[in-house]
């Protein structure tokens, strides 16, 4: 499985959890309300199934003076009764066979017939209730109720009543009942009227569900709540049934429940922003290794061509040291055979010694020279770290100073040395530093010499060749700067674009190395060779520049 999948499944399996802990939460919190609600109307059923037995048996007590044959203005006591109990339809004073004596029918019927309730059917119709219940009374010696039964009514309603008898005793013997006809409605109406709150309602049932009576009105829409309880009453059992409609959601009537559902919806938003933006990153820190691991592969790439390019220049290094070996031996060669022809000279005219010493001198010191460029170039082709040294900036220029003296001698030029005071030493090889220096010091001699082959006119006081030797500003102190200035004529567009090609050269005699050595060493140095040029007159010239680190800055 990828770890895409997994994640992707991992992800969904939380999301079900969740909706399953949600779903659940609320199905508990339903269940718990619903039976909250459900003991709560269980209650008042058998509250008000209670509250209705004691009535009944409140009311057989009052009504027990109306059993009295002797009672005085029955008819008014019993309407004054009947007034008070709305819940009565009828009463019947009867003897012990059962046969009415008397009766009253309750004030609140509308038909006004002697037989009350009764108008339509006539009593005798119901008798055997009567006599059911009276025969239970008599046995008992108290109350006892018929089974309920359904009288008609004209307008095509009717009545679902229960008959009480109560038994007269004397001496042990019934002498009497008295039955009194309930409107199981009215009972439901006088006494239950507390328990049909809002959207309530209370009921008989008959065993088959059918509702006797019925008060109280309730939409049905939500949710319904039923409670049943059983009246029990001598002869008759009463389902009681209190039924409630709630529109709202049980888990909604819950506040704690609500605000954990509110709470889980709120988490279930920040998971998911959280999510996002977890994988926005994860997708950015993916994107961003990608690029890196590139760029890695780029850099590889780049030092290996480095390092080869800079193998084809050691090569190429190689070959030009091969060439300055014989380049550089032609000077101190040609020095020696100037020297010798010069001491030859002297030898010829005047037999000065003290000149043909100097000749001599000359000769040994140019000799050894030549030995020491052979040594040099010999360790640089064997790739031998160089033999740097720290050298005072003074003495690599006072070294040179005789060689290149004898040069501007020969060709009428002034050279001026210009070193600053208290300059470091610096880290070098000695001797391929002088050789650079006479190099670009000989060129520039040599760009005079052209200069003035083509305007002798021009003063000979103006053909300096400077040598500087300065602090470098930019550097913090770290390099000597050595400036080789020449008075020629500058470098033409032409020229410096081939300056440093080995083998270019304008001059017959030239070799065309000598410039491309310098970079080489001065590369090798660590630093670079640069120059400046100025091609318009008067002020016409070309400096040669390069900066050399001290032997202080190299060691620290
Ligand atoms: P070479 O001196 O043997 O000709 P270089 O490499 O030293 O070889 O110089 C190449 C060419 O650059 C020279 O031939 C010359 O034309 C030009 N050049 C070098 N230095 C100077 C300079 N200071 N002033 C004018 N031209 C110069």
């Amino acid at each position: 499985m990828s770890p895409k999948t997994l994640r992707f499944g991992l992800w969904a399996l939380l999301v079900v959890l969740m909706g399953a802990l949600l779903g659940s939460l609320v199905w508990l919190v339903g269940r718990y309300e619903q039976s909250r609600y459900e003991n709560q109307l269980d209650i008042s059923a058998s509250d008000l199934a209670h509250d209705i037995s004691t009535k009944l048996v409140r009311n057989a007590q009052r009504l027990n003076v109306l059993l009295d044959s002797e009672t005085p203005n029955w008819s008014w006591t019993a309407r004054q009764l009947l007034e008070e109990h709305p819940e009565i339809f009828r009463v019947e004073r009867r003897d012990a066979a059962l046969r009415t004596e008397t009766s009253a029918n309750s004030l609140y019927l509308r038909q006004a017939s002697t037989n009350g309730v009764f108008h339509i059917l006539g009593r005798q119709n119901f008798q055997s209730e009567v006599t059911a219940a009276c025969a239970l009374a008599a046995r008992s010696q108290e109350a006892a109720y018929s089974v309920s039964y359904f009288i008609p009514q004209s307008n095509g309603i009717g009545y679902e009543v229960t008959d009480m008898c109560l038994p007269r005793i004397e001496n042990k013997h019934v002498t009497g009942y008295l039955v009194v006809t309930y409107s199981l409605n009215g009972i439901l109406k006088e006494w239950g009227e507390a328990a049909t709150r809002q959207n309530q309602e209370v009921s008989f049932v008959a065993a088959d569900g059918s509702r006797l009576a019925v008060m109280g009105k309730v939409t049905r829409s939500g949710h319904r709540v039923t409670a049943k309880t059983l009246l029990n009453l001598q002869g008759i059992t009463l389902l009681l049934r209190l039924e409630i409609w709630r529109s709202a959601p049980y888990w909604l009537a819950n506040t704690p429940t609500a605000l954990v559902l509110l709470l889980v919806t709120a988490l279930t938003g920040v998971l998911w922003l959280l999510y996002r933006d977890t994988r926005k990153r994860l997708r950015a820190e993916a994107s961003l290794a990608k690029e890196i691991i590139q760029q890695r592969k780029a850099e590889e790439m780049s030092r290996q061509s480095l390092e080869r390019l800079q193998k084809s220049a050691r090569l190429a290094t190689l070959g030009e040291m091969a060439s300055m070996l014989s380049h550089e031996l032609n000077q101190p060669l040609a020095a020696i055979a100037s020297y010798a022809s010069g001491g030859l000279n002297v030898l010829a005219t005047e037999a000065d010694k003290t000149q043909i010493k100097v000749a001599l001198e000359r000769i040994a010191a140019q000799s050894e020279r030549a030995g020491l460029v052979i040594k040099s170039v010999h360790d640089f082709v064997r790739r031998r770290e160089a033999e740097h040294s720290a050298v005072a900036p003074q003495t690599l220029l006072d070294d040179v100073l005789p060689l290149l003296g004898l040069l501007a001698k020969q060709m009428d030029i002034a050279l001026d040395l210009q070193v600053a005071p208290h300059l470091p030493p610096v880290w070098c090889d000695k001797t391929l530093v002088e050789q650079v220096i006479i190099n670009l010091a000989r060129n520039g001699m040599q760009a005079m010499g052209v200069q003035a082959a083509k305007a002798p006119s021009l003063d000979a006081s103006l053909r300096v060749l400077t040598l500087k030797a300065h602090q470098d500003a930019t550097s913090d102190g770290k390099y000597v700067a050595f400036d080789v200035h020449d008075q020629g004529s500058g470098l033409t567009q032409d020229v410096q674009d081939k300056l440093f090609t080995p083998f270019f050269t304008t001059k017959t005699e030239g070799m065309g190395l000598g410039l491309s050595l310098c970079r080489t060493v001065i590369e090798q140095h660590g630093s670079s060779l640069t120059y400046t040029t100025q091609t318009q007159a008067p002020h016409t010239g070309t400096t040669f520049s390069f900066k050399l680190m001290t032997a202080h800055a190299i060691l620290t």
